[in-house]
């Protein structure tokens, strides 16, 4: 029997929304899996909904007997870097421990496909060297650590219980699905796409430019922008890639092409022909100089081709979701 559901935790929140419409899209059922803290009900669209803690093994139990996933797509984590430096030890026990629980409850339902949702987080602050997937990871803060640390408890798995892995490492992720059914929207927003959004809209007073003395041409942080649709579409080509066979592997999902925070203030004034009031601020604990992906390997390997990561499309997605004022309350 072709078993179409994908557990897909986290289902609620901006990225694992997103790989809800893609999987239904491509012909499975996504059964989201969220806690409701930082995701949404009213993002889950587009199949079932089970509300539930990652640390509840008996809940993740009675779910996997329920739906009987044929894979796992594990989005449900917090992903502040921010956050992180002030509260590690969240960090570590809601995505590392919630994570154990997760995959020992998949191994024990017979569920040993997973797709994880790791990050260039993982590699920290590399001079000069072209990041790919053997980049040595030497995390800055409990974010990456903690995503890290669950890449490794997925080949330890792999090595004890045959669990097959796809883990992306993403880049920043912007932009909306374009027909604005969901969306970037966290509360509170920490990202730099929604800030400016909200900013430009009058929904905050400014955007605060964190540090413009990185050594980078004007001074500011560069970052890889992938489009979140782009980024799901490789999550489901990563299913496939296990469903075929095709064992454990890892991917960075990035365009490889870097943007100061000074550039997408400027491509985002251009889109949305409205002033971007912002401030300069210091710098923010925790964040790498530059970050941008130098592999090709998810090109060659996965055939994924990245359609809608310009960073003019991005922000026309991310405008036009935002001007829906979906999930506000
Ligand atoms: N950033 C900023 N002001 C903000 C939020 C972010 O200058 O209010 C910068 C941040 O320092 C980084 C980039 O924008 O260089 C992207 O940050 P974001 O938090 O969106 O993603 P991250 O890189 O932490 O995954």
């Amino acid at each position: 029997m072709f078993v179409s559901n994908i557990l897909v935790t986290g289902g609620a929140g901006y990225i694992g929304s997103h790989a809800c419409k893609a999987l239904k899209a491509a012909g499975y059922t996504p059964v989201t899996f969220d806690n409701l803290v930082t995701g949404w009900r009213d993002a889950v669209k587009f199949g079932p909904f089970e509300e539930g803690e990652l640390s509840d093994r008996a809940r993740l139990d009675a779910v996997f007997a329920q739906y009987q996933p044929a894979a796992v797509m594990h989005f449900a984590a917090l992903s502040q870097v921010g956050e992180a430096m002030r509260e590690p030890g969240r960090y570590w026990r809601n995505n590392v421990e919630g994570s154990l629980t997760l995959i020992e409850a998949s191994v024990a339902a017979g569920c040993k496909r997973f797709v994880f949702s790791s990050t260039c987080a993982t590699y920290g602050d590399h001079d000069n060297v072209v990041l790919d997937e053997d980049t040595v990871q030497l995390p800055l803060n409990a974010y990456g650590a903690s995503k890290r640390a669950i890449e490794d408890m997925l080949r330890d798995f792999g090595a004890s219980d045959g669990l097959e892995s796809v883990i992306f490492r993403y880049f920043n992720v912007a932009g909306a699905d374009p027909e604005a059914e969901v969306g970037e929207f966290h509360r509170p927003e920490t990202h730099l796409v929604p800030l400016m959004l909200e900013a430009i809209d009058g929904k905050r007073d400014a955007l605060t430019v964190f540090g413009t003395d990185y050594d980078t041409p004007d001074g500011t942080c560069i970052r890889d922008y992938v489009h979140v649709c782009d980024l799901v579409d490789a999550h489901v080509m990563g299913l496939k890639w296990l469903q075929d066979g095709r064992g454990s592997e890892v991917f960075n999902l990035g365009t490889g092409s870097g943007f100061s925070v000074m550039e997408v203030i400027e491509q985002s004034r251009a889109v949305t022909n409205r002033v971007v009031p912002y401030d300069i601020g210091p710098r923010r604990a925790g964040d790498a100089t530059k970050l941008v992906s130098g592999s090709t390997r998810a090109a060659r390997d996965l055939g994924w081709t990245p359609k809608r990561s310009t960073m003019t499309q991005m922000i026309e997605d991310a405008w036009r979701w935002h001007k829906t004022g979906q999930y506000e309350k």
